[in-house]
């Protein structure tokens, strides 16, 4: 079942985005080389905490997963790692594609949202892909408008991916969002358009898509949390949580201005 949220549930939701936005923006200018993932999430730990959130990932269970619930802030996403990776003592390296995906609750609602950004000057393709995969997630965003199907968003991201030979993944999917972090509806990041839910105002999504420069496949144990690309290729990831609204999308994650990423 879709919940709808009223207005006032969006704006606590907004607040909790600009909370996940903030800790995202600061990831993004302290990475570096040298820099360790660790660092990073306890960074991002601390200052949501100062910002009246509570980690959402941390602490994490589901049921499939037998290695013991999700132990970080931050979920750090290092080149053929898809999600799912667990920040570590590794210093960053020079070219290194690094994935953070990060959710808080504020206030009792959530907000979910993640960048890939690339450690130093890194290569041509990998800043390619990265901004391919932020281009099918705008081009995803654009089609939440009330009237269109949910799978509108799904192909969105499925069309811009592949025009540049890449794949997107087809295991993991986005969610709806509101007072649990993942609600109703799942949000597959490929499909045929037309299909499914129709977005109405009230519905918030998080939208995610992944998205490999090799295959669609990806390598996932049942019992450990990180997830790689099959064929070792690299991958990208960004999210958003967005509102649907009489006059289309609100991005409750934009950092600052209107509609940034
Ligand atoms: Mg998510």
């Amino acid at each position: 079942m879709i919940i709808l949220k009223s207005p006032r549930e969006i704006e606590k939701m907004r607040l909790a985005g600009r909370l996940v936005a903030d800790v995202l923006e600061m990831v993004a200018d302290t990475a570096a080389v040298g820099v360790t993932t660790k660092e990073l999430d306890e960074r991002a730990e601390r200052m949501m905490r100062e910002g009246g959130g509570v980690p959402a990932f941390k602490g994490y269970q589901p049921e499939f997963i037998k290695s013991g619930p999700f132990p970080a802030t931050l979920c750090t996403s290092v080149n053929s790692e898809v999600v799912h990776g667990i920040p570590d003592g590794r210093p960053l390296e020079e070219g290194d594609l690094l994935s953070v995906d990060t959710g808080v609750e504020l206030d009792g609602y959530f907000g979910d949202a993640a960048i890939t950004i690339v450690v130093g000057d890194g290569s041509i393709e990998a800043r390619f892909l990265a901004d391919v995969t932020r281009r099918a997630l705008e081009a995803a965003i654009g089609m939440c408008r009330p009237g269109n199907h949910l799978s509108d968003v799904s192909h969105a991201v499925q069309e811009v991916a592949e025009s540049e030979g890449y794949s997107v993944v087809r295991r993991f999917v986005g969610h709806g969002i509101g007072t649990s972090m993942h609600e109703d509806p799942p949000i597959s990041n490929y499909g045929e358009p037309g299909k499914g839910p129709v977005l109405k105002p009230g519905m918030v999504l998080a939208i995610e898509p992944m998205v490999n420069m090799g295959t669609w496949e990806v390598d996932a144990s049942p019992d450990y949390w990180r997830v790689c690309t099959k064929d070792g290729s690299l991958s990208a990831h960004f999210e958003h949580t967005i509102a649907i609204t009489e006059g289309g999308p609100d991005v409750l994650t934009a950092s600052g201005g209107e509609g940034g990423l």
